[in-house]
């Protein structure tokens, strides 16, 4: 049976590269779905549909061509075959990611796509797969073999993030970026209360840890 590994966190807890890292280590797929949220957003904007109107929007989701690369060493994502991996990124898509995440029928689609993506494998291999998000550990895979809640304090989140974008952590970049992150994850919040580790999820803050010591707490908590 394949093993499937559940990781939660909020935004710069840093959930992504160590879920890839550790799928890399582990040899199993990696799948991001927070790309699928941002996916279906990028496109929603991009066909012209209305944000407001949730209606349209899941109508929208249900019909996307979405392909998903869970090889962790080179995870893609496309939209009717245009690689979206980049544009998906950009901040006028995490300014509105949440409107769409919080589609109730968009919830719906997507959760059945991340389960078959969950149990397809790649290429008619399946050792198993690294799932990534903000409701795997609790909607899309409560019965994982293990359950990750990554966390980490406002402060390493704002300092991780700000790296990313401006390159550096001083005041006004840690201040350019907390709009980001902690209004999204304020957004975010009706999704599921990733703060809060549920029953039988490990809790896991790295607010102390620095990337390899963070991936090599994820694989000691799945070898036990
Ligand atoms: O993980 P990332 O920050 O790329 O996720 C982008 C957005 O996708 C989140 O802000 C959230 O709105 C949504 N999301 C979600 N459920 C998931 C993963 C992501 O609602 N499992």
């Amino acid at each position: 049976r394949p093993l499937v590994i559940a990781v939660d966190g909020p935004s710069g807890s840093g959930k992504s590269s160590v879920s890839k890292e550790v799928a890399r280590r582990l040899g199993l797929e990696y799948l991001d779905t927070g790309a699928m949220y941002r996916a279906a957003t990028w496109s929603v904007i991009e066909s012209g549909v209305d944000l407001e109107d949730a209606v349209k929007v899941a109508e929208h989701v249900r019909n996307l061509d979405l392909t998903m690369a869970t090889d962790p060493s080179a995870p893609g994502v496309w939209v009717a075959g245009h690689d979206v991996n980049e544009a998906i990124r950009e901040t006028r898509i995490s300014t509105v990611v949440s409107k769409v995440a919080t589609n109730l029928d968009v919830r719906a689609e997507l959760l059945k796509r991340q389960r078959e993506l969950i149990a397809a494998g790649r290429d008619g291999v399946h050792q198993g797969c690294v799932a990534e998000g903000r409701d795997i550990t609790t909607v899309v895979a409560p019965d994982a073999d293990v359950r990750i809640l990554l966390t980490a304090s406002e402060e390493a989140r704002l300092a991780r993030r700000s790296k990313e974008l401006h390159g550096n952590a001083d005041a006004a970049s840690v201040e350019a970026t907390r709009d980001q992150i902690v209004r999204r994850d304020s957004d975010d919040s009706t999704v599921s209360n990733f703060e809060v580790a549920a029953d039988g999820v490990l809790h896991l803050d790295s607010s102390a840890l620095d990337f390899e010591q963070t991936v090599d707490a994820v694989l000691a908590a799945i070898n036990r």
